[in-house]
């Protein structure tokens, strides 16, 4: 706390990151990063970009790289907004489409970064409980409100949602923004892409962190109708011109460019976690359906900040969330390679044992 701090930022719970932890030789499995890594041919167009032209600004439209984007999802260049990572196109987003005198609905138990931008732009928000197999419930946001925010699949359950259900809501919610975070959507779920050309409302939400191996890069999306695009550029343009450096532009250019490399990195990852699910709950875990590049598991004998401390004590780093008290029993797990996979199972293997000898701790 210092005196020459403004009251805002007195008041600010900032979002905690995953560790990215410095001791070399850890299996990282703790914030949903892609243990294959980007496209080679983005690591080529990051190393060929011209260095002569660092010394000049980038494109502050980022033309080229929405050029891309609009291609591969059909829509116009004009419908395309990209951001420093997609919390930033978020942050954005809160800022100029979600600031409403109503509350901004969204889960209870999601992306712990949306009631953060809320704090930090004065925005009122609700939290909206999930039901009892942790779904979120659509019904329930068919209420007033200043927007609509969750994830799809949810974060960090990893549960998604059926199209038709989010397709019902945008139909009843017409006058607030519906944004539905697609940060893992590649993993297993229906995305509602093309539906933005029929709600004006939908502004789906993208990044490159996950499915396309460049966390490290800091590129984002998002996608909708011309006038909500509008809105996060005139955000953009009043706070940072040039969100994407020439790096950043000309890597994720290629990366989105490299359909190959991204189908084949994905299903890898996505076989990985169907087998790894399998072999856990022999083991008693319980987990729940993911759509995701992550799993968010529990074991009946073992609470769940235990077993995250004893895998890091086996060199495993995962997440364990104290909050909110629902999810405290689980510990989320990312999808690492097949090898990293099975380095946890033979750790998970020693620590509960087999089904038949949790079902004896049980009785
Ligand atoms: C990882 C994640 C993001 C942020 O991704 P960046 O593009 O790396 O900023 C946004 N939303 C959800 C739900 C995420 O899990």
């Amino acid at each position: 706390m210092s005196r020459y701090w403004s009251e805002t930022t007195r008041n600010l719970v900032p979002y905690v990151p995953g560790e990215q932890p410095k001791q070399p030789g850890l299996i990282k499995l703790n914030t949903n990063e892609n243990p294959y890594g980007p496209s080679p041919q983005a690591l080529e167009a990051i190393q060929a970009a011209n260095c002569e032209h660092l010394r000049l600004y980038p494109d502050p439209a980022s033309d080229a790289l929405r050029d891309t984007i609009a291609g591969l999802h059909n829509v116009d260049r004009q419908q395309v907004f990209v951001g420093n990572g997609s919390d930033e196109v978020l942050a954005h987003a809160f800022n100029a489409l979600l600031c409403h005198e109503a509350p901004v609905l969204f889960p209870d138990v999601t992306y712990s970064f949306y009631p953060v931008y809320c704090d930090l732009y004065g925005i009122a928000f609700e939290q909206v409980p999930l039901d009892e197999q942790f779904q979120i419930r659509l019904q329930d946001y068919r209420r007033q409100n200043g927007g609509i925010v969750f994830p799809n699949p949810n974060a960090p359950t990893g549960i998604a949602l059926p199209l038709e259900q989010i397709e019902d809501l945008l139909q009843a919610n017409s006058d607030s923004v519906v944004l539905v975070d697609e940060a893992y959507v590649d993993f297993g779920a229906r995305s509602v892409m093309a539906l933005v050309h029929r709600y004006p409302q939908l502004l789906v939400v993208r990044t490159l962190s996950k499915s396309h191996g460049l966390a490290g890069l800091r590129v984002g999306y998002a996608v909708g109708s011309p006038e909500l695009i509008e809105g996060l550029t005139r955000v953009k343009d009043s706070f940072n011109s040039y969100p994407l450096g020439r790096l950043a532009q000309a890597g994720a250019q290629a990366a989105l460019a490299d359909s190959a490399w991204f189908i084949e990195t994905r299903n890898r990852i996505v076989h990985s976690r169907e087998a790894l699910c399998l072999r856990m709950q022999e083991m008693g875990f319980e987990i729940l359906p993911s759509s995701a590049n992550f799993i968010l598991a529990r074991h009946p004998a073992i609470p769940g900040e235990q077993l995250a401390a004893q895998l890091r004590e086996n060199n495993i780093v995962v997440r364990h969330f104290r909050r909110p008290a629902r999810i405290s029993a689980f510990v989320r797990i990312t999808i690492g390679t097949e090898a990293q996979c099975d380095a946890l199972l033979t750790v998970l293997v020693r620590l509960v044992g087999t089904r038949a000898d949790s079902a004896i701790t049980l009785d």
